[in-house]
């Protein structure tokens, strides 16, 4: 399993520190199941593990995208708030399972405290609970509740072409976790923004997907209303 990792040199933005963390080499991964919200799972290894980077010297945390793209206001935020009170651990080795969880919760710690989109936040709330689905624990659910809530007010209020995950794959998860908490007339609506939305024509396997879903929840709601 090892041949899979190899280590990504980074250079910590605070506190200037070169640090190792392991990355997946993505490509060698063969895919073991796809989940309706868009979580894989691999045979090999979980990518999703050695997604967020920790510096070791300080505590600075984030993930690949905007590690070393950090701000004067949010540099001066970390260095008064978490930097003294850190000490020192490395998370640049093989993870354990209790590690992994670890660095997502030092992100959404950072993400909260530099007041991060709400895109950014619900995208690693969504990627912990797949990351406590894995281990079968109860969290998953309320990890996947916080993801919901973040990702719903960012499709309404936050503008989405740069973020992490598009708009068109922010509709279709939002519409997949109502649909998984039983909202079944709000998970219609949200699959039908997915669908009429113009950019679904460059999304064909998302398209079909959603299709087959929304005919699902519309079964569900049916079955649900004949019940009550
Ligand atoms: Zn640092």
């Amino acid at each position: 399993m090892e041949a899979l990792l190899y280590d990504k040199t980074l250079n910590c933005p605070v506190c200037r520190r070169d640090f190792k963390s392991k990355k997946v080499r993505s490509r060698k991964l063969m895919i073991a199941e796809k989940h309706d919200d868009l979580n894989i799972v691999y045979k090999e290894v979980n990518p999703l593990h050695y997604q967020i980077f920790v510096c070791p010297e300080c505590g600075y945390t984030g993930t690949e995208g905007e590690f070393e793209d950090i701000s004067p206001v949010h540099k001066k935020i970390f260095d008064d708030q978490v930097r003294y009170k850190w000490k020192e651990r490395n998370y640049g080795e093989k993870r354990k399972i209790e590690e992994v969880i670890e660095t997502y919760k030092l992100a959404l710690l950072t993400a909260q405290l530099f007041r991060k989109p709400k895109s950014y936040i619900g995208n690693i709330c969504l990627k912990l609970a797949w990351v406590y689905r894995e281990i079968g624990d109860h969290k998953e659910e309320e990890f996947l509740r916080y993801a919901l809530t973040n990702l719903q007010d960012a499709y309404q209020q936050e503008k989405l072409d740069h973020a992490s995950i598009n708009e068109i794959t922010t509709a279709y998860i939002v519409a997949e976790l109502n649909r998984r908490f039983e909202n079944y007339k709000e998970a219609i609506v949200w699959y039908t923004k997915v669908l009429d939305n113009p950019e679904i024509k460059n999304h064909r396997q998302l398209q079909l997907k959603t299709r087959e879903q929304w005919r699902l929840a519309k079964e569900e709601y049916d079955q649900h209303k004949n019940a009550v």
